[in-house]
């Protein structure tokens, strides 16, 4: 039980966290207990185990919780038994030139599969890397999460850096750049800062979303970015959306994005979720009945970081059980697909609350705080939360423009009321059925 609900609580840590942070500080961890509501792990020192205290317990309490599906407690041992991984920061000679942004090197261009929805992607890249500042410069990778744009990001990274001196390739997040900046600025070390990018070869930013709303660090983007392509450098970036859509970001900047090759990574096709439920079975030591992989394919493969993570639950989920891998066993592990998952609407459940309270839309969501209107205001936020994975912020501003806080307190407030309200536990029932007809 304990192994079971960590793996499914390191995959979303791992979805969530920096890479570096990931490998560095929870990677190590081993599950030791479960029981009432608390998981007990195993840190490799007491130094990591404060560390974990200090900078990651409210993170690993939230996994946990999403892993078990109830309030849990993480309760942090030490087992100094547990050896300390090599991070991911300290690869030998140049190739620490890239490694400095986290980004393992276990992706690379032999071990991503290629079709439809991310030939272009990948040609280009390794285009790049053949001729780096010729052709496609700069190549701007975008797609949805999951799709592997830190994959190629990183191959790129590695197939250059691997013939050129040290510092030369320069592979980070965009937030990684701001940090920089920051820390250049509070040390008045700009020339410094400046004198570092504008003299490197290749440059490599992921997610350059997160530059939106901040001006300054724009402004000193795009002294870099310019800097470098006059002098014909390669620049890379991915990005979850086109330039033209990226918001809070410079015109001119979005202009200078756009300016090379443009190359999407879509959603893989099914072609493509065929092929990777097989490479990435395989990667695993995993061999699948052709239903169970076609299963897979269908239901669990929206992105490829779904892809890995039912694998890995699945092969936890057999290896601990000690059964073999058909579609009943991956049905346990995995519950019900995301596919099958996706629930109703925001505006669905607001529609029925309405519809049963005999409410119009405009009151649901207007000011009046009357009892007639607050309760079922109350309860189409507690349905909003439980029905969706939608952030409590869009739940309010789906009804009136309530902030965070608002919905906060409604929550509470009708779990409280259900309690001894025995008519709302009935609409409540009455509303879910619906919900789910
Ligand atoms: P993104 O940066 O687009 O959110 P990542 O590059 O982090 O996505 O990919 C998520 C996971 O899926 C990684 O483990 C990556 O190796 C894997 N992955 C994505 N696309 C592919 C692919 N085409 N072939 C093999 N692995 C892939
Ligand atoms: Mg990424």
């Amino acid at each position: 039980m304990p192994d079971i609900i960590w793996v499914e609580a390191r995959r979303r840590l791992r979805g969530e966290l920096l890479d570096k942070d990931y490998d560095t500080w929870i990677a190590p961890l081993r599950a030791a207990r479960w029981s009432a509501d608390t998981l007990a792990l195993e840190a490799p020192s007491g130094f990591a185990r404060d560390w974990l205290r200090q900078h990651f317990l409210p993170a690993l309490e939230r996994a946990v919780t999403e892993a078990s599906g109830a309030p849990a407690t993480v309760l942090l041992l030490v087992n100094r038994e547990l050896s300390i991984p090599a991070r991911a920061g300290a690869l030998p000679g140049h190739r620490a030139a890239y490694a400095t942004n986290g980004a393992p090197s276990r992706y690379t261009f032999d071990n991503f599969v290629v079709g439809e929805s991310n030939r272009v992607a990948y040609g280009a890249a390794r285009a790049v890397v053949a001729q780096p500042g010729a052709r496609f410069n700069p190549l701007f990778l975008c797609g949805g999460c999951g799709l592997g744009k830190t994959h190629l990001l990183s191959a790129v990274a590695t197939g250059l850096a691997h013939a050129r001196p040290l510092g030369t390739v320069v592979c980070l997040t965009a937030e990684n750049f701001v940090n920089e900046m920051i820390a250049a600025l509070a040390a008045r070390r700009m020339d410094r800062f400046r004198r570092k990018f504008r003299g490197i070869q290749t440059l490599i930013v992921d997610d350059i979303q997160f530059l939106a709303e901040k001006r300054r660090s724009q402004e000193e983007f795009a002294h870099t970015f310019n800097a470098l392509h006059e002098s014909a450098r390669q620049i890379v970036l991915a990005s979850d959306r086109a330039p033209h859509d990226l918001p809070g970001i410079e015109e001119a900047l979005r202009d200078r994005f756009a300016s090379g090759l443009l190359a999407y990574v879509n959603p893989p096709d099914p072609a493509l979720r065929g092929a990777l439920v097989e490479r990435k079975a395989s990667t695993l030591g995993v061999g699948l009945a052709p239903e169970v992989a076609s299963y897979l394919a269908e239901e669990w493969c929206a992105n490829v970081r779904e892809l890995e993570g039912a694998l890995t639950r699945v092969e936890a989920y057999a290896t601990l059980s000690g059964r073999t891998i058909d579609l009943a066993l991956v049905r346990e592990a995995l519950g019900p697909s995301p596919v099958a998952r996706r629930g109703p609407s925001l505006q669905r459940i607001v529609g029925e609350v309405c519809q049963h309270y005999r409410l119009s839309r405009d009151e649901l969501s207007g000011p009046r705080r009357t009892a007639r209107l607050a309760v079922p205001r109350q309860l189409a936020m507690y349905l909003c939360r439980q029905h969706t994975d939608v952030p409590l912020a869009r739940i309010g501003a789906e009804l009136g423009g309530r902030d965070h806080s608002t919905v906060v307190h409604a929550l509470t407030a009708i779990e409280r009321r259900l309690e001894k309200d025995a008519t709302l536990r009935e609409d409540v029932s009455m509303l879910r059925a619906r919900l789910h007809a």
